[in-house]
């Protein structure tokens, strides 16, 4: 009994921990899981540059990065049936642990078929695996949200600051290109108060040539 009160005990102050770290939170209807707090860019407008949360969360700066277990705890503890959309979006970028994302979605979709996925990307998961990432969006995600931010390398180095440097747009176009081959609605997004009205319409151009839509958002501050 009391050897079951200690494991108790424990896994209750590691659920606390992982709480406290934020896993889970909420926008707009949304149930939104945060994996990780890395990401091969350094984008000028990102929310992380002004604060530590978003949409009035607490901080999203993780002590580490949670498990698949700990991240499907906090997912249960939320009633994932209450949201309309679950969505992969971090305080990082969450294609970094695509093989920990999948898994989690796909348990997800086994307890709640009913529930939306979405997974907000920078794009660059080939560059990250080194090899065609595409089929691995294929039946767990609903959509898939790709940050464009530029028309060209250039201008997308000079906002994003990839790793990856030139490499990183041509990549993302082809990432776009490649998912919706596996998954029904993919869009490309942009920062408004980045880009000129011409570059936007460059941009338009591109998702045009991609066959993948274009939402322009507003700069999150
Ligand atoms: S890709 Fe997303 S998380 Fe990464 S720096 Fe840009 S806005 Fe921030």
């Amino acid at each position: 009994m009391t050897e079951y009160s200690e494991i108790s005990e424990k896994s209750s102050e590691k659920r606390e921990k992982v709480r406290a770290m934020t896993v889970t939170y909420v926008v707009d209807g949304g149930l939104y899981i945060n994996v990780t707090n890395r990401c091969t860019n350094r984008c000028d407008f990102c929310i992380r540059n002004n604060g530590d949360g978003a949409y009035g969360s607490e901080s999203l700066w993780l002590e580490r990065e949670p498990t698949e277990e700990e991240i499907l705890e906090s997912v249960w503890s939320m009633n994932p049936e209450k949201f309309g959309e679950v969505v992969f979006c971090g305080y990082g970028e969450p294609s970094v642990r695509l093989g920990v994302v999948r898994s989690v979605a796909e348990r997800i979709k086994e307890r709640y078929p009913e529930i939306k996925i979405r997974i907000n990307t920078n794009g660059q998961s080939d560059l990250i695996l080194g090899y065609d990432s595409a089929p691995l969006f294929k039946d767990v995600f609903d959509s898939v949200s790709i940050s464009l931010n530029a028309p060209t390398a250039e201008r997308y180095q000079e906002i994003c600051h990839s790793i990856y440097g030139d490499k990183a747009l041509e990549s993302i176009i082809n990432f776009a290109k490649n998912v919706k081959n596996y998954v029904q609605n993919v869009k490309f997004s942009l920062v408004r108060e980045s880009l000129t009205a011409e570059e936007i319409k460059e941009c338009y151009n591109i998702s045009e040539e991609c066959g993948v839509p274009l939402r322009i958002r507003d700069l999150i501050t």
